[in-house]
């Protein structure tokens, strides 16, 4: 496991900028964390480096949302919603292990859905401030190579 500390949004932009040179179609990223640890905003800076323009939000009501127009597809997911519904059935699978790079908030309630191999990340908010965070990434699988090559 690596660890990472930012003390504002920008730098934990920077890391998901990181992040973006070593993606690869098929890869899942999890992303834990409380609401406000900076999962969104992660995602948007991984948006941002592989080259989308939209503006990226979470998908809360609508669970995932597509962009097409990067690097390679992004599918983000914010499962919030599914943790009584549950997420069979819902044709999430199509978005897994395709041809994009998946980055899911609130994984947990997708977790029958999640592929073994898969990068997994946690957003800890540090202390009384309001901007201090632990980062820490995960590799399993195929994925591990991704977490020894972060610096
Ligand atoms: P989540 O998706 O985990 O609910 P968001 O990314 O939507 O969280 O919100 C994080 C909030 O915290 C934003 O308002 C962001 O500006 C702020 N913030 C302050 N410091 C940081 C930091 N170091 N990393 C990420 N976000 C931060
Ligand atoms: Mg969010």
């Amino acid at each position: 496991m690596k660890s990472y500390q930012t003390n504002n949004p920008k730098a934990t932009q920077a890391l998901a900028k990181k992040l973006a040179d070593l993606v690869y179609p098929g890869l899942v990223v999890t992303l834990q964390g409380d609401l406000g640890a900076g999962k969104t905003t992660f995602t948007q800076g991984l948006a941002a480096a592989l080259g989308i323009q939209s503006r990226v939000k979470s998908p809360t009501f609508n669970i995932l949302n597509t962009y097409e127009e990067g690097r390679i597809p992004l599918y983000h997911f914010d499962a919030y919603l599914l943790e009584n519904a549950g997420a069979a059935d819902q044709g999430f699978e199509d978005y897994l292990g395709t041809d994009g790079v998946t980055l899911i908030e609130w994984p947990q309630y997708m977790a029958d859905l999640l592929p073994n191999d898969r990068l997994e990340m946690t957003f800890t908010r540090l202390g009384e401030g309001e901007s201090d965070r632990e980062i820490t990434v995960r590799g399993i699988g195929q994925a591990e190579e991704i977490e020894e090559k972060l610096d």
